[in-house]
Parts: structure tokens; sequence; C-alpha cells
């Protein structure tokens, strides 16, 4: 094969949105390639009028061919390139934290300028995820050395520039299950260190001087949701004296923010066992903290629309649902609508007179207005009063620049009759 760069034309449509910031070009808008590419090469974008566009990762095998890195003019990828990049991404989070919390997310992807990649950090632990196959050959090998030769970024070496910039005790990598094929051919494992030996699959951070649990190595993401935090303080805010129901309750973040914040009672709904201990686990982790010491915990493994069809009416002063993405193709999207509409019609149910509904949703499929639609159609169904009070989004460490990285809503309500 040909070493010479690999230059794309795109279809004028595609052009302009490259022009005008998007990072995504799907393979049916290349119109032109000098030769075959290679996963995670870079490519070089040039307009219709032969002048630079771009540079982007290339992927033969996905439909999301190139991920741009870099409009505008020329540049060199270098170490001080990518320095310069994950820099500006934690300038952009400056001041977003005290000493009181120590997990946010410090790369989000595309909107960071390292599209399909994401680092968390939990703590002294930073957490590596990648959602595409070429930052493979950048994790700090010999160049090309897996067996499916995919080649470093030019000027990129991962581990080196996380421990440089952000000097963490450990970096451990995660891979998205599209990816790990593509890994295991490449020498890497889901959960492995990059920095040194094995650690523990668990390590404990703080949300505003909260503990939890984060399962680095095995859990979901990067082993917790830390793009609800703003959801949970509010949460922790609105549950004094409060009986809550957190239906989807994952690992217990928004339990254990409404302990806190004074709720007599918190009820974890969930459908796997293994969530339902995480949140016992994260409660006991803040026994020391007064709310939580004396909040009554109890925990229901069920099927949340199963579980919410036979719930007691109006017996919760403040119900939570925020569930799993229900449409992970555009194809489900249809449906998911319809899911959201009904587990919002179940949950209004349980909702006391002056009682708080929140509704979540993560599905990238589900555009805001959608998602706003169903839950306002599921409240309008109950019969009984609503005010709508605000609706939410992405965290300032959760950027999202482009439509479709904006996958965060919530809408919270209060029942007035
Ligand atoms: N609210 C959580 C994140 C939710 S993740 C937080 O803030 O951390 C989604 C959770 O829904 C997972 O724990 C999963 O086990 C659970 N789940 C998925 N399908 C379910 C179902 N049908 N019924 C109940 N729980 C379900």
């Amino acid at each position: 094969m040909s070493n010479a760069r690999l230059r794309i034309r795109l279809t004028a449509a595609a052009e302009v949105a490259v022009r005008s910031g998007h990072p995504w070009v799907y393979s049916d808008k290349v119109r032109e390639m000098n030769r075959p590419g290679r996963v995670g090469e870079v490519a070089v974008v040039y307009d219709r009028n032969d002048r630079f566009l771009a540079l982007g990762l290339y992927d033969p095998e996905s439909p999301l061919a190139v991920r741009i890195l870099h409009r505008g003019q020329p540049v060199l990828l270098d170490a001080a390139f990518w320095r310069e990049r994950l820099e500006a991404s934690i300038r952009r989070r400056a001041g977003c934290f005290d000493a009181r919390t120590n997990g946010w997310r410090v790369v989000n992807g595309e909107s960071d300028g390292f599209p399909g990649l994401v680092l968390d950090r939990y703590g002294d632990c930073c957490v590596l995820k990648i959602y595409t196959p070429v930052w493979l050959g950048s994790l700090g090998r010999r160049d090309g050395a897996g067996s499916m030769g995919i080649p470093a970024v030019p000027g990129l070496d991962l581990p080196a520039l996380v421990r440089e910039v952000l000097r963490p005790g450990r970096l451990v990598l995660r891979l998205s299950r599209n990816t790990e094929s593509a890994a295991t051919a490449e020498g890497w494992a889901d959960g492995c260190d990059l920095l040194g030996p094995a650690g523990e699959p668990s390590v404990v951070f703080l949300e505003d001087d909260l503990r939890f649990h984060a399962d680095v190595v095995v859990g979901q993401k990067t082993g917790f949701y830390l793009d609800q935090r703003g959801n949970r303080r509010e949460v922790g805010l609105i549950s004094q004296g409060a009986s809550v129901l957190n239906v989807f309750s994952f690992s217990g973040g928004f339990s254990v923010h409404a302990a806190r914040g004074g709720a007599r009672e918190v009820t974890d709904v969930d459908i796997s066992p293994h969530a339902l201990a995480s949140a016992r686990a994260n409660m006991v982790l803040n026994t020391a903290i007064p709310g939580v010491a004396r909040a009554r915990h109890v925990q229901v493994q069920a099927d949340a629309f199963e579980w919410l069809s036979g719930a007691p009416r109006g017996r919760w002063d403040v119900v939570i649902l925020d569930p799993p993405s229900f449409a992970r193709r555009e194809h489900e999207r249809a449906a998911a609508i319809e899911a959201y509409r009904r587990l919002v019609r179940l949950g209004t149910e349980c909702v006391a007179p002056g009682g708080w509904l929140l509704a979540a949703s993560c599905s990238a499929h589900v555009s805001p207005d959608e998602f706003l639609g169903a839950v306002r159609s599921g409240l309008g169904a109950s019969g009984w009063g609503w005010d709508e009070v605000k609706v939410t989004g992405h965290e300032p460490d959760h950027p999202a620049d482009f439509v479709e990285a904006r996958y965060l809503k919530a809408l919270y309500a209060r029942r007035s009759r």
C-alpha cells in the first residue's frame, strides 16, 4: 500500500458541515480518496478548490469514516499540539470544582477535540474510555505493533500525556463494546492499567463531600454516572423530610444525596442485584453523615415498568426516573419516545400532592424536544395538575458542542393538586 498521505474530498454538504465545525463525516459523504485508508490514519480533508479544510482520523470499518481533529489552517500534529489540547480542556473546567468534589470528566470527546474519547478522573485515578479503535495505536506501545497495525496518532502517546499533565496515581483503560475486538487484536484488554500494575476494581471519590465507589474496571461507562451530578445536587435540595423513590437507582447516587438532604426514607428500584448492592455500599460509605445515618433505606429488585404498575398511589414526595438509554439506534427512536411517555405516566401515579417528579433521558437519538414532549404528555395524562419547574441539560464538565452530543436532558415537575 502506498505511503502517500491519505487525501479525502467530501460532498458539498459535508464540506459545509465540517467548515462550520461539525466533527463527523459519514462514509457516504466521502466523495474521493487518493487510496484506501487504514484504521487510525490521519486523513487530510481538502475542499473542492483543493484547499486544506481539516485533519481527521479515518476508520474504514465505521459509518463514521472521519472524525475531525482540526480544521482551519494546516497544523503539525506533535506532542505540543496534544498537550495544548488536553490543557485547554482542563482550563475549560477551571473553577468548576472545589476540594469537596474530585470526580469529574476531564475530556468529553469531540467537544474537547478528542473525538470518541473520554477521560474521567476519580480522585487520583483517571479512566480513559475509547469509543473508536482509531486511538488504539496511541496507547503507548511501539507504533503499529499490534496485529492490526493501527498507527499512533502523530505526536500522541496518551498514557505519557495524561501522566505528564494530570499526574494521576493510576490510569485505567476502558473499551466500548464496539472497540473490544480491535483492541484485543492489538493486545489491549478492557479494564487494564496503563501506567503500572493492576489496581483495585473500585476506587472511592468525593462528590460534594459525599463518598462514592466508582467501579473503574468493570462498571458501566467509566464506573459512575458523573453526568448526573447537577441533578443529584438538585435532588438533595428538595428532599428535606421527604420520602424519595429512586427508580433505575444504579449505584444510588441520587439516593445518597437525598439522604444527606434530609430524606426520611429512600427507596431504590433497579433490576440488577449488583446495582442494588453498590447502592447499599455507597450508603454505608456515608453513614458518618447524619442524614444518611437517619434515613430509612429500602431496596426493590424489579423491572421498573412492572413494579410501577402496581406501586402505591401518591406515596412519594420525590420520584426520580433516570432510566438507561431507550434508543441505542435511530430506528428505536419512536418506541423510546413512547416508553418515556409511559414511564412518566406510571411515575406520576406515585407522586404525593405537592411532590416532585424528575424525569431524565440519556438517549442521544431522542432530542430534547421529543423527550420533553413525551414527559409533558405523560404528566398531562395523569389527571393531576403539574407545575413545570425547570429543565436541565449538560454540566460544565460535559460540554456538548454539537447537536448529536446533547444526549442528557431532564425535567422537574411539581404536583400542584
Ligand atoms: N440513575 C443512575 C443511573 C441509571 S443507569 C445514577 O444516577 O447513577 C440505569 C440503571 O437502570 C442500571 O442500574 C440498570 O441496572 C437499571 N435498569 C435497566 N433496565 C431496568 C428495568 N427494566 N427496570 C429497572 N431497572 C433497570
